[in-house]
């Protein structure tokens, strides 16, 4: 993982954020780069931090873009961890849930055999998918995984089959990434397309 840990010092005025949060481009915390508990970890410190000149809180401060914490971003869900409330912004793992469902969907309902149209379709899709995920880090990180420059990562649009297995890899990734059990891909169809035999 590429990001590098913010810098932990304190001043009188702040307090170092909490792990795992995420800060955006712009300096400010990212809700789809980090998950519900590390948020929730943040607005109790900023409640807490109640000085009326705000100007140096965590919320609007850092130069520093990157997280207080190493990889994983999200940490593995227990039952005791917070969950995001369905009728509130999606935190990483709630976007990441829905996003793999999307693409593993499309993968799915991809022709058995793509035409180069089919193809290119896929191509362009995939390309400014990874450049406009809402989590910029998980971004970041897809897009450099599909470039290695080995060629070795490029997605294999040719048909339905090697489309499927693709996407199982690059999911794969960040399951490893996360620390999370690899899934073993010569299942992806019935998990994504065929359903289970009874
Ligand atoms: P998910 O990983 O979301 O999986 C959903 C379901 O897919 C699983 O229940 C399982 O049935 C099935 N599945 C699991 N693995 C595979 C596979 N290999 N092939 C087919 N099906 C499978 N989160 C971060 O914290 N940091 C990141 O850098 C990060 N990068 C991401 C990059 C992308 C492109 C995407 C889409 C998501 C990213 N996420 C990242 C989110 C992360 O991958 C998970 O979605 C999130 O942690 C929730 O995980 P989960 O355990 O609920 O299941």
């Amino acid at each position: 993982f590429t990001q590098k840990p913010q810098s932990q010092e304190s001043t009188d005025e702040t307090k170092p954020l909490p792990k795992g949060v995420v800060l955006d481009k712009d300096g400010k915390p990212c809700r789809t780069c980090t998950s519900v508990s590390s948020w929730r970890a943040l607005t109790k410190q900023s409640q807490s931090q109640s000085k009326p000149d705000n100007s140096t809180s965590p919320l609007s401060s850092p130069t520093d873009k990157m997280t207080t914490s190493t990889t994983p971003l999200a940490a593995p869900a227990s039952a005791s961890e917070p969950t995001t409330p369905p009728d509130c912004p999606p935190d990483v793992e709630q976007l990441g849930r829905s996003t793999w469902t999307l693409l593993h969907s499309m993968a799915a309902t991809y022709p058995e055999k793509a035409d180069s149209q089919q193809q290119n379709d896929m191509q362009g899709f995939l390309k400014f998918f990874s450049k406009l995920y809402p989590c910029w880090v998980c971004a970041d990180d897809f897009q450099n995984w599909m470039a290695h420059p080995s060629g070795r990562n490029k997605p294999q649009l040719g048909g339905r089959k090697e489309f499927g297995w693709w996407m199982c890899e690059a999911h794969n990734e960040v399951n490893r990434k996360l620390g999370k059990k690899e899934f073993d891909c010569r299942f992806w169809e019935e998990r994504w397309r065929t359903g289970w035999k009874d």
